[in-house]
């Protein structure tokens, strides 16, 4: 088996257990709890959950998404993520060439579904996710790509929002847009060449716009809108199809 091979194989074994703690970083984050030093323990009964209630996905189906001991619901978001860390694995390895390419990739998707499902939950664009994202797309620019492109696309990302919240304010009076949608926007513009900016804004609105007018109660210009989940969505997309079709 060659170093790639066994890279990819590991990556994938590990993406269960990333998603799990991934899972630990949506519920504590948005709620100023340290991520690390409380075991996790049942919402309802706090009962801690030993290692056999740990193990990603496989525990949460065999107990049918409830808690040993109590029986309460456990939120699905936790076995959403560690699927979807496990895919995100899986989708670094194909479109990556090399180990280092491989847990970027995964790395950034990890991020922007973390950020995803913080922003839905918490309307919330924590600084200690977006930072890194904002490192590692220039990580990956400065490998694989162009850092001073990366760094004027950043620019350019976080400047047009930063204007936009900036007008928004002063005609409504009130925030439309968050200054964690700016601080994405800066690790979004890294990852995208600028000129697929518009393009990553267009996709994001149009899904949020769908996405509003199927949310049930419709939408009012007074109801918050997660925007920073569309974001996230549409940067992985247009940052994926540029991996695989530079
Ligand atoms: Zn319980």
């Amino acid at each position: 088996m060659t170093d790639t091979a066994l890279f990819s194989l590991l990556l994938i074994l590990v993406a269960p257990v990333a998603g799990s703690f991934l899972g630990v970083v949506i519920d504590r984050l948005p709620r100023g709890i340290s991520v690390v030093a409380p075991r996790s323990a049942c919402r309802s009964c706090g009962t801690i959950l030993g290692a056999r209630d740990l193990v990603p996905v496989l525990s949460y189906l065999r107990r049918r998404g409830r808690c040993r001991t109590c029986g309460a619901a456990i939120p699905p978001a936790l076995l959403y993520t560690e699927i979807a860390a496990t895919a995100s694995a899986v989708l670094a390895v194909i479109v990556g060439d090399t180990p280092l390419q491989m847990a970027l990739i995964a790395l950034v998707l990890w991020l922007l579904w973390t950020l995803a499902l913080i922003d839905l939950f918490h309307f919330r664009l924590p600084d200690p996710l977006t930072a890194p994202l904002f490192l590692a797309a220039l990580a990956y620019a400065w490998l694989y790509g162009d850092p001073a492109l990366a760094l004027s696309g950043a620019a350019i990302g976080a400047g047009s929002f930063l204007l936009l919240r900036l007008v928004y304010s002063a005609l409504r009076h009130r925030e439309g847009l968050g200054l964690g949608d700016v601080k994405l926007m800066a690790g979004l513009g890294a990852l995208v060449p600028p000129t697929d900016l518009p393009l990553l804004v267009l996709v994001a609105a149009l899904s949020a716009l769908v996405a509003a007018a199927l949310t049930r109660g419709g939408w009012t210009a007074d109801r918050p809108i997660p925007f920073g989940v569309a974001l996230c969505a549409a940067g992985a997309l247009v940052w994926l199809a540029r991996v695989v079709l530079p």
